[in-house]
């Protein structure tokens, strides 16, 4: 397995959702030219989410993390303890930079405020399946990455649909993540055409003719024109064709910015696809390097941002304390020594 490719999925991911951020909400007219979408926009560009330093990646990238940070936890896909690292997200700023949350989603924040309240989490996830935003679809690359060659396709379908189900319970949101992750997986192993092959077998794998009749409506949206929105099937869309009309991770995430709108997610979703694709040395340097960490800038780790001196192994030698105000450290040390990049 190439941990070039691995690596390059977490932080593809995590620099597209944070090169998005500055440009979110705008139609694609008043976006730059493409060569100047860059973490600091032009100056005579008014930014989104103006108080937030450039290379701040938003709820997508968080939320990535927490769905990391459970599976290394637990070595499997629990939900409450998924769930309740959602919240402890919302809630206290957890996986987010500095402690700060913003860019929630109305409907993610509703469920998670329920979980909090005591709704278990796959029945406040279940409650409203007319929600059809990309709010699961944007978090859910780790799994891909997390499971590599210990999962089947149809265990990561599972897991794909099931993580889902914690906030977006809608069919659609479910099979937008398990066509996803298994397009992810594809390309990680080198599958020529991944995405067909994905399509292909998520309907064997799928038995039921109702879930094959909601597949069918899916591959035939898929197919018209990606407008950069939140619908979750856009969203996927819009990857797609950034992933598909480009050659290079540069390219990519910039054109998924320049569908306007939700450029963030479209980034983030596109930017997973790209790293895995082009490796984690395809990302360009000046990103990673403008990349905020998840540490506050008081705390003892240093200046905030994400640390580029990786140690070797995990355990007593790394040199984060466990009392860090952003949990027990231990996380941390796992994300560096296995998507360290190698530079
Ligand atoms: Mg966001």
């Amino acid at each position: 397995m190439n941990k070039s490719k691995i690596a390059g999925g977490l932080w593809g991911l995590l620099v597209g959702d944070a090169l998005g951020v500055p440009y979110e909400f705008n139609p694609p007219f008043r976006l730059p030219e493409f060569s100047n979408i860059e973490m600091r926009p032009p100056a005579n560009f008014s930014r989104s989410h103006r108080g937030v330093a450039p290379g701040t990646y938003s709820d997508d990238g968080a939320q990535a993390l927490c769905l990391l940070d459970s599976l290394f936890e637990n070595n499997c896909l629990k939900v409450e303890d998924f769930a309740s690292r959602l919240v402890r997200w919302r809630t206290t700023g957890y996986l987010a930079v500095d402690g700060v949350v913003f860019d929630v989603g109305t409907h993610t924040d509703m469920v998670l405020h329920a979980i909090a309240e005591g709704v278990p989490p796959l029945q406040a996830g279940m409650r409203d399946l007319s929600s059809k935003g990309n709010g699961s679809l944007m978090r859910v690359l780790p799994l891909t990455l997390w499971a590599h060659q210990r999962l089947t396709d149809l265990d990561l379908v599972g897991l794909a649909c099931l993580q889902s189900q914690v906030t977006h319970g809608a069919i659609t949101c479910q099979l937008c993540c398990a066509l996803y992750c298994l397009w992810a997986r594809y390309i990680l192993h080198g599958v020529p055409d991944a995405w067909t092959v994905a399509k292909v077998n998520l309907a064997d794998i799928l038995d039921s003719p109702e879930l094959l009749a909601e597949l069918d409506d899916l591959f035939h949206e898929l197919d018209h024109a990606p407008s950069g929105s939140s619908y979750v099937v856009d969203c996927l869309r819009s990857a797609r064709y950034a992933v598909e009309t480009s050659s290079s991770y540069e390219e990519t995430v910039r054109k998924g910015i320049l569908l306007g709108y939700d450029t963030d997610t479209t980034a983030c979703v596109a930017g997973g696809i790209a790293g895995i694709l082009y490796g984690v040395e395809g990302i360009p340097q000046r990103w990673i390097d403008a990349m905020q960490g998840p540490f506050p800038t008081t705390s003892p780790q240093g200046d905030g941002k994400l640390p580029k001196d990786m140690p070797s192994t995990t355990g007593s030698s790394f040199p984060f304390p466990t009392t860090s105000p952003q949990g027990d450290g231990k996380f941390f040390a796992l994300i560096l020594t296995r998507f360290a990049p190698p530079r």
